[in-house]
């Protein structure tokens, strides 16, 4: 992977970072304000709880629950919710109570303490208790009794085993309840903890009341009230009290019933419950009426009737109006014990329409709950459905990416391959290209060497020429001239001895001498071609022309040749001016020496194209056949048998190479027997 993705990624980790780390400066100001609230609103909370101001409380905690569910504060949120569900069971208003006591339970389980756990089970338990749905009760109470077993929480375990004593005791079902109480009192006592001791020994003798198990009943409340006023429990030893009287009184023990019914009737009024009051009295009513004392009877429930008009307790109402009635009917006076019992019959009526309306409300919380539960539930499945369309969605898109990535890397690892690949072919092909270049380069440098070896050799080899031809045509002349001057001496002083056939010989030595000489002439006129070239001026061609002709003055009479010039034709031109003459002379000449049967007529014009001038010089000689049309230009070329024509075959060769140094051009154009036309060019400013 190349490097500029990582360095994208890298700079997006870094700007988030910077992102995050300023909110959390932001944050932490806001933060520590909203924190001293939230802690300033618990402790009012607490204060007004324990204080049984359970609005106020409310008014707090739920102030405390938003500012904790601001700030992420889960033991701030448990807390909260905990003690909102039971100001709200305090308050009966059991819906809300169970909504906060389950929105606690639906916090993840490592996010609460276990012991809460079991008290939220048991409060939501003792909730289905009241509303009469005993199951639920029941199985909340397990679930909160196996939450303590499993913790090993022996006091939350004899709770639970006191909380489903007391759920089977209001049950009626004295049997399993007194099997709880049993437990629970096991492990108090393992405990010492006579507190709750206290509780389940009165209450376990109350189940053995209810069983009509006196003497064990009376037995378990009297060990009550020991403990009761060991730990100076006062309530507990007033209800202890009024429980042994009237288990004495249903044993028929009526003294020591009265005198313990009197005992927790002091108790009562003592601790001012006057709850107590009404039921002691009530009992004392009864007691009286059993040992045949109507009077006695009557002043004690009419007080009990009194307490209970000022509490408005219908309950205890109706039952004071019925043990009234009976003492009444004791006493004989029947109207008044008729007419109480008529107050009891109204009442009953009225109380089973209350019973009947408290179990209609009963029903109606329950289905309220019900309603709340399934609208929990159904917000449970549709953050389970949101949880799980995210969780699908969150996978989707991580999947996306990931199938992005892949491709994407996928491309740029095949692109680079490819590219590699390519980039190997074309390294490959210019490595190839190189070393082609460089086997060209060797072979140019070695064609280059060879060429400046051949240049060298041939600059050398025409150096040579040229000193070869000059020393040749220049020494060679001494000897000629020697062989002119004794041959001379020779017809001079000996010509008399010779014959016919001597003086033929000596006749061919001299035509050889001459013919030599004149070889030497040429030979030296070209060789100096070079040299002379060096030597410009303007010339007008005219004046070259008629040197040429003056020079040819006995060949042009000696022939009878008849020259035309174009005159007007005839530039003005830069060169050497001997040079000139001698190529015109030449052209001429041979003009005039090959001449056919007719005497000869010699043509010369000059045409200026371009940026060249093109002479034309004709004749109406014997002409050239095209074959030889170039050869003619050649050293020594010569298309006749010697003797038939005088020449050395120099001369063209001559013309050729004066045109040539100055960039020009030379041609033929002739027909056999018709004569020759010979073309030069020469530029017009060279
Ligand atoms: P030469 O000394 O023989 O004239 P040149 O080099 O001048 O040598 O000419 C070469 C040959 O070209 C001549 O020998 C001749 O055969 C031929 N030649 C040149 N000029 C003419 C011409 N005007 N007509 C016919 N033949 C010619």
């Amino acid at each position: 992977m190349n490097t500029k993705p990582k360095c994208l990624l890298l700079l997006a980790a870094i700007v988030c970072n910077i992102c995050l780390m300023s909110a959390k400066d932001q944050d932490h100001t806001t933060d520590s304000i909203t924190s001293n609230s939230l802690l300033s609103n618990l402790d009012k909370a607490r204060t007004f709880y324990e204080h049984q101001d359970y609005d106020k409380a409310t008014e707090f905690y739920l102030l405390a629950l938003n500012e904790a569910e601001q700030n992420q504060r889960q033991n701030e949120i448990n807390e909260c919710l905990i003690k909102l569900g039971r100001c709200y069971q305090r308050a009966s208003d059991f819906p809300k109570a169970l909504d906060y006591f389950f929105q606690f339970k639906a916090i993840p389980q490592d996010q609460k303490i276990p012991k809460d756990i079991a008290s939220v089970n048991r409060y939501i338990a003792k909730i289905y208790q009241k509303l009469g749905d005993y199951e639920k009760s029941f199985n909340y109470h397990l679930e909160a009794l196996h939450l303590c077993e499993k913790h090993n929480d022996s006091t939350g375990i004899a709770r639970c085993y006191y909380e489903l004593g007391y759920l089977f005791f209001y049950q009626d079902q004295f049997e399993r309840s007194r099997a709880y109480f049993d437990k629970a009192q096991e492990i108090y006592q393992k405990q010492e903890n006579e507190r709750k001791l206290f509780s389940c020994l009165s209450a376990i003798g109350c189940i053995y009341g209810s069983i009509d198990s006196l003497d064990i009943a009376l037995d378990y409340q009297f060990r009550a009230l020991d403990l009761a006023r060991k730990l100076d429990i006062k309530s507990g030893e007033a209800t202890t009290l009024h429980n042994i009287g009237v288990y004495y009184t249903l044993d028929s023990a009526y003294a020591l019933g009265l005198e313990y019914l009197l005992m927790g009737l002091e108790r009562r009024i003592t601790i001012k419950d006057k709850w107590g009051q009404i039921g002691s009295h009530k009992y004392l009513g009864d007691h009286y009426i059993m040992v045949g004392q109507p009077y006695k009877a009557i002043d004690h429930l009419e007080k009990g009737l009194a307490l209970s008009d000022e509490l408005g307790t219908k309950t205890r109402h109706a039952e004071l109006y019925q043990s009234i009635a009976e003492a009444y009917a004791k006493m004989g006076n029947y109207p008044k014990s008729n007419e109480f019992w008529q107050n009891y019959a109204m009442l009953k009526d009225s109380l089973m329409g209350d019973r009947v309306a408290e179990e209609l409300g009963a029903s109606k919380t329950q289905y309220e709950v019900l309603k709340k539960q399934m609208e929990i539930s159904a917000l449970k499945d549709k953050q389970k459905i949101d949880t799980l369309q995210y969780r699908v969605l969150l996978f989707g898109i991580t999947m996306f990416l990931f199938f992005i990535i892949c491709g994407f890397l996928t491309y740029h690892f095949y692109s680079q391959k490819k590219l590699n690949q390519i980039l190997a072919e074309k390294s490959k092909k210019i490595r190839s290209q190189n070393e082609e270049l460089a086997l060209t380069n060797q072979k140019l440098e070695l064609t280059n060497q060879e060429l400046a070896f051949i240049n060298t050799r041939l600059e050398f080899s025409n150096e040579e020429l040229k000193r070869f031809a000059y020393i040749a045509s220049h020494d060679l002349k001494a000897p000629l001239r020697t062989i002119g001057s004794f041959t001379s001496l020779l017809r001079r002083q000996y010509g008399h001895l010779f014959d016919d056939t001597a003086w033929e010989y000596m006749g061919f030595i001299v035509d050889g001498a001459k013919h030599m000489h004149q070889l030497l002439e040429d030979l030296l006129a070209y060789s100096r071609i070079e040299k002379a070239q060096n030597f410009e001026k303007w010339l007008d061609t005219r004046e070259i022309v008629h040197t040429a002709l003056s020079n040819l003055q006995f060949n042009i009479e000696n022939k009878g040749a008849k020259i035309d010039i174009e005159e007007a034709t005839l530039p003005k031109i830069k060169g050497n001016p001997s040079l000139m003459t001698q190529l015109f002379q030449n052209i001429i000449s041979n003009g005039i020496k090959f001449a056919g049967d007719y005497p000869p007529h010699i043509h010369i014009g000059c045409r200026a194209n371009g940026l060249k001038y093109t002479f034309a010089i004709s004749d109406n000689g014997i002409g050239i056949d095209d074959a030889f049309s170039e050869k003619i230009f050649e050293m020594f070329s010569r298309l006749h048998v010697p003797g038939k024509y005088e020449g050395t075959g120099i001369g063209l060769a001559t013309c050729k190479k004066i045109i040539k140094g100055y960039g020009g051009d030379i041609w033929v154009e002739s027909k056999i027997g018709e004569g020759s036309t010979f073309y030069f060019t020469l530029p017009k400013d060279n």
